[in-house]
């Protein structure tokens, strides 16, 4: 027997709802790769890159079911019904998102409708980003010293505004550290609410755009800064926002900077000689 004999097999006519991580294929977990090299038909966002996919079964089908050119996504009922048309034709039907499916994903609104259909599912979890993004920019999502709680938040609602259904003012007091996703377009909006509830404007901010992708990017800034650096270096999606204390650690947490930094330092020694 294998030594990876715990792996499930992907029985045809399922739908297996997968987390790829927030990017680096290093992230996947065995599971979602085991899934990759068996799925008929891989449906995947946006989020799901290239070095991702290539693990995907040869002859596999991949089906893109993310935003196009800024058009909107293919709406949601489409998507599912897709997948229940899929599984019904005897696929095996990989549905993979960004992340992890449960979080921010619509893997929930999915997995419900599989489950109203009788389509057999399983979930796949993955590295969500608001956690493993998160370490990829040197902020720990916890720190006993700092944080006993840790909220996460979207940054707009299925209406693309700023969610209104949130206490703010108890989120302004009562939430040490703020973990926000697709919070860059109304940032602004959400300081404001922080602000006016009791948060310190002076409170740091990280943001982090495509964390633990070779193009990974982090800003250090304020609750009342944040919003103007965003428009001036025009920060766009994905990005995962931090609020609080936590950010602070990244001085001296920031593991891929400071190891980047030591490789060019060795590389420039190298070169004098
Ligand atoms: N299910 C996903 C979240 C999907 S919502 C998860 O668990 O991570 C999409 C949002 O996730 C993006 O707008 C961004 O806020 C965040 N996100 C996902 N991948 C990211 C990445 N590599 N870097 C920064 N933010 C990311």
């Amino acid at each position: 027997m294998s030594d990876h004999d715990f792996l499930p097999a992907f029985p045809p006519g399922w739908v297996w709802l997968a987390g790829a991580g927030p990017g680096d294929p290093s992230l996947l977990t065995l599971g979602v790769h085991s899934a990759l090299g068996q799925a008929d038909v891989v449906v995947h966002d946006a989020l799901v890159g290239g070095d991702i996919l290539r693990f995907a079964r040869p002859g596999a089908v991949l089906e893109y079911a993310g935003k196009r050119g800024g058009r909107p996504s293919c709406r949601q009922a489409d998507i599912t019904a897709r997948l229940i048309q899929l599984a019904r034709q005897g696929k095996r039907v990989l549905r993979l998102k960004g992340g992890d499916p449960f979080m921010f994903g619509r893997g929930g609104e999915e997995a419900l409708e599989l489950s109203r259909a009788g389509i057999p599912f399983r979930v796949l979890p993955g590295v969500t980003a608001g956690i493993g993004g998160l370490a990829y920019g040197g902020v720990p999502a916890t720190h006993r010293d700092v944080n006993s709680a840790v909220t996460f938040l979207t940054g707009h609602d299925a209406g693309g505004a700023v969610p209104d259904n949130l206490d703010w003012h108890a989120i302004s007091r009562g939430a040490p550290v703020l973990v926000i996703y697709m919070g860059v377009r109304h940032f602004a909006a959400i300081a404001e609410r922080l602000i006016a509830a009791g948060r310190p404007a002076s409170q740091p901010v990280a943001i982090i755009t495509n964390a633990s992708l070779p193009d990974q990017k982090v800003w250090e800034t304020t609750i009342a800064e944040a919003a103007a650096l965003i428009e001036r270096d025009a920060i766009g999606a994905p990005a995962m926002i931090v609020v609080g204390e936590v950010v602070r650690l990244r001085a001296e947490l920031d593991w891929l900077g400071r190891f980047a930094q030591r490789e060019a330092a060795a590389e420039k020694v190298a070169a004098l000689g």
